[in-house]
């Protein structure tokens, strides 16, 4: 991923900036064997952003998911997930583990539907994800990853790209609530500061708060993160880490997990192997269970934060 991108300005054809998220989301994921774009059927699903827009074309989304025997593969002649069933309530956080390479973000993939499932279903609230338009469906997500993605602009227009109509202080509130508010008061020009290539006094753990920012300003319904540890400071690490949780707070959040505190604190933990899921369960539970969690939380986790 370039860090740096053409100002919003720049693409204005393309007005709806969730587009663009997803669009970003679809690089990210190096999604390269998407077919063209599949046509929406006429009776597909849109979300509702007010529980009183509610229509028989829209649904107003609490952020339950459900895997029900889901069976897939990248290849006919190879299934990597078999039969996966699990249900999350709305506000749950999930902590995906395992090895590189073991289906991680696999299942992120599927629960976005870049890739359809064999069989089996994955549902929202009780509803196919397939019912939804697709643009609609990748409207409910919110994502972090580790490669942070700001464009040329102002601070202010890279927070806002979460949400392009936020008020001035609704920016603020989100770098607040980011804690990277008083990081921008201290930088020349502070929310007008402009981000380009030659931008030096922004470390990488603060554009990672300027990313979170723009994600608790878009307010998602569910949330994907990626936690993969990163080069910064042990008080920026906390900082993140504080961030992190803000935005995961009362939402449905799917976070590719690394560090001990958010796996143990997970409501569920998925412990993938293989492509497979093997174990699923709380922290206590998977210990109890004295399988591969047990062995990789001996082994892996010990030193981690
Ligand atoms: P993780 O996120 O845990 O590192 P992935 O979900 O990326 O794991 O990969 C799971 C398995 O699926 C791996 O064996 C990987 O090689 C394979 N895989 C991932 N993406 C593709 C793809 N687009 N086509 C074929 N196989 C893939």
């Amino acid at each position: 991923i370039r860090q740096f991108n053409q100002p919003i300005s720049q693409i204005a054809s393309i007005s709806n900036t969730l587009q663009l998220t997803a669009a970003a989301t679809e690089r990210v994921f190096a999604i390269i064997d998407e077919p063209e774009e599949v046509k929406d059927d006429v009776h597909a699903l849109s979300v509702a952003d007010h529980r009183q827009d509610v229509s028989r074309e829209h649904v107003y989304v609490e952020g339950s998911v459900d895997f029900e025997g889901v069976n897939f593969g990248y290849n006919a002649d190879k299934t990597i997930i078999n039969h996966f069933s699990t249900h999350v309530n709305p506000g749950q956080k999930v902590a995906i583990v395992g090895p590189t390479g073991a289906g991680k973000s696999t299942i992120i993939k599927l629960l976005m539907r870049f890739y359809d499932v064999n069989s089996g279903a994955i549902k929202i609230d009780g509803i196919n994800i397939q019912d939804f338009k697709r643009d609609e469906l990748r409207k409910l997500f919110g994502i972090v990853l580790q490669d942070t993605w700001l464009f040329n602009g102002t601070i202010r227009e890279n927070i806002r790209y979460g949400k392009l109509d936020a008020t001035v202080a609704e920016v603020e509130q989100a770098a607040r609530d980011a804690q990277v508010d008083h990081f921008i008061r201290t930088w020349p020009h502070a929310y007008d500061m402009v981000l380009n290539e030659e931008t030096s006094n922004v470390s990488q753990g603060q554009k990672q708060l300027l990313t979170i920012a723009r994600a608790i300003l878009s307010d998602p319904k569910i949330l994907i993160l990626d936690e993969a540890t990163s080069n910064v400071d042990t008080r920026t690490e906390v900082l993140i880490q504080k961030a992190m949780d803000k935005l995961m707070e009362g939402r449905t959040s799917f976070v590719i997990a690394h560090r001990l505190s958010t796996i143990r604190n997970a409501d569920l933990i998925l412990v993938m192997k293989d492509g497979d899921i093997i174990e699923q369960g709380t922290h206590d539970e998977l210990l109890e269970q004295d399988g591969f969690y047990k062995g990789l939380y001996e082994s892996q986790f010990d030193e981690a934060v």
